[in-house]
């Protein structure tokens, strides 16, 4: 029997609470499976600690972590330190420095969840957001702080094998999807160095996969593209910035930031790889109990796809679209249910 080691990183805010309904479901997966098994350690890597010790990942911790077959993430922010300290401080050393380039994101309208689009069920695309470079790489600085000159740079970082990569990765992955199609989003009309690269290499990489029809849109039409015809689109292959803001509109559109999930991978397995919601710590619900764990198992679904559990991530993506489709629903997507309760209906239909 395979014995999978998780590393459990709940957190700030809601990833403390549907991480927790994550490892349940994915626990009872395990169980009724009979042929895997899964090992969790829980770390408190979050902001409380932060604030205490004055670090959110302790010495050596990246190096134990390198030991886990994935990660399962919650979510980081607090209201008492600044986004990029806790952003840089915890999510960013784990995908940048175990180079999980590849941040998958599918978003699709469940069975019973509404999207705000008429046209919503024609929703069916994967972003996928190159995710060690780019706009993010933390390339700049500060000079004459607080002074009138002050001047600040964030300076976009785009290499040929960086770009190379999540071009290949885009389209192998838009090759086993029904409709093949790929779609290059950037910006090369305005932005004419890294954003040209970006094109010029889609087209050569492009050359190895005449199977996958492709096109391409600059960012800001491609927003038009997904509300007035959602249903052109099949993978969408976007840099670091360009792809966190189309991820949520895909997630909104989709019926909630509740059940978007995403995948941050090192496809060359020399790294674990990281599974975590969309959403971020939702100071304005947690702790009331009514987050919505969709997300998170739909992440969870991703994860055992990725340690090679085909069969118990297909049964956690139907016990979910199940549950949907009766209309167990938290508040984001209009109902009434508690976090407790849509985990107890798909728990309720793993241990039938
Ligand atoms: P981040 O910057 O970390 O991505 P954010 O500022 O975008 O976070 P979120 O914490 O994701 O904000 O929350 C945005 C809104 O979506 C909030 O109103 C929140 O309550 C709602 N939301 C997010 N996730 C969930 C969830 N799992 N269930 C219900 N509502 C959610």
């Amino acid at each position: 029997m395979n014995t999978y080691r998780i590393a459990a990183v709940p957190g700030d805010g809601i990833g403390v609470e549907v991480i927790a309904a994550g490892v349940e479901v994915l626990e009872a997966l395990a169980r009724r499976s009979g042929s895997f098994a899964l090992d969790f350690k829980h770390f408190d890597w979050n902001s409380d600690n932060f604030v205490k010790h004055g670090h959110y990942i302790p010495d050596g911790g990246l190096e134990e972590l390198k030991t886990f077959d994935s990660i399962f993430f919650g979510a980081v922010g607090a209201l008492n330190v600044p986004d990029h300290v806790s952003l840089w401080g915890l999510r960013l050393p784990i995908c940048q420095g175990f180079d999980q380039y590849a941040n998958v994101r599918p978003a699709r309208v469940l069975p019973g969840v509404k999207s705000p689009l008429h046209n919503g069920q024609d929703i069916d695309w994967v972003v996928i957001r190159e995710n060690s470079e780019g706009e993010y790489s933390g390339n700049g600085g500060r000079v004459h702080r607080g002074l009138p000159e002050e001047v600040a740079t964030e300076v976009s970082v785009f290499t040929r094998v960086g770009v190379e990569r999540i071009h290949r990765f885009a389209f192998e992955l838009a090759r086993t999807r029904p409709r093949k199609q790929l779609t290059l989003v950037t910006k090369s009309n305005a932005q004419r160095h890294g954003m040209v690269l970006w094109d010029e290499v889609f087209h050569e990489v492009a050359k190895d996969f005449p199977d996958v029809r492709i096109d391409k849109e600059l960012v800001d039409a491609v927003t038009t593209r997904m509300v007035l015809k959602p249903g052109t689109l099949d993978v969408i292959v976007a840099t670091n910035l360009h792809a966190d803001i189309l991820s949520d509109l895909a997630a909104a559109l989709s019926g909630s930031l509740g059940i978007a999930p995403t995948a941050n991978l090192n496809p060359g397995k020399q790294f674990p790889s990281m599974f975590e919601p969309i959403h971020g710590s939702a100071f304005d619900i947690t702790g009331k109990g009514v987050a919505n764990p969709i997300a998170t198992f739909w992440t969870a679904a991703m994860m055992l796809e990725h340690l090679g559990e085909v069969q118990a991530a297909r049964q956690l993506m139907s016990a979910i679209e199940a549950v949907t489709e009766a209309g167990v629903h938290t508040p984001d997507l209009g109902g009434t249910a508690t976090t407790r309760q849509v985990t107890d209906a798909v728990l309720d239909l793993l241990n039938r």
